[in-house]
């Protein structure tokens, strides 16, 4: 569609996988709203959220979309992944187990998507580094090998949290302009 100028406007689905409780609801509050809540267990059910960002002087919108806890009964629908064109994998740096599902979080995005999609592996709790699991070295290299955009992330202090998503946003923006 057109904007008044004769512009583009860009609309792109962006997704956030990955394991129970790594972070991904307060990584999407943290994003579109500068919230974070220490207590979230589960997520009441809001879909998705949309933000803004201005790339070559037009406005590129993310719809992004929050699993609403379905992960923990393995029941992450295709209708979730339908049209996304970006993906946020999620794991927690203090806990291993998060980072050894990321292989599966990556293979079920491949199965359910039919176009490029611009990844970006996420290590989130970068601030519980006195109990870290996941060494920055790791995450990288896992990232190399799948050819993945990486990056550590805090929800809770905000560290690389918009940085994430706007590269991710870029990328895609890239892609298809
Ligand atoms: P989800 O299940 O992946 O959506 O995870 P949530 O966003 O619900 O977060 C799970 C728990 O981890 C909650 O208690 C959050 O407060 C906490 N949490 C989320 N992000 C961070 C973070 O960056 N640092 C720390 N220390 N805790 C976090
Ligand atoms: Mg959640």
């Amino acid at each position: 569609s057109s904007d008044d100028e004769g512009g583009e406007e860009y609309l792109f689905k962006i997704v956030i996988i990955g394991d129970s409780a790594v972070g991904k609801s307060n990584l999407l509050s943290r994003y579109a709203r500068n919230e974070f809540n220490l207590h979230s267990k589960a997520t009441i059910g809001v879909e998705f959220q949309t933000q803004s960002m201005e790339i070559d002087g037009k406005e590129v919108k993310a719809q992004i979309w929050d699993t609403a806890g379905q992960e923990r009964f393995r029941a992450v629908t295709s209708a979730y992944y339908r049209g996304a064109v970006g993906a946020l994998v999620v794991y927690d740096i203090s806990r291993r187990t998060t980072f050894d599902s990321v292989g599966r979080w990556l293979d079920e995005l491949k199965t359910h998507s039919d176009t490029t999609v611009a990844r970006m592996l996420v290590g989130n709790k970068c601030d519980l580094e006195n109990i870290r699991d996941v060494s920055v070295e790791e995450g990288k290299s896992l990232a190399e090998a799948e050819g993945l955009f990486f990056m550590e992330t805090s929800a809770l202090d905000s560290t690389n949290v918009k940085k994430a998503f706007e590269i991710v946003i870029r990328e895609i923006y890239n892609n298809v302009s």
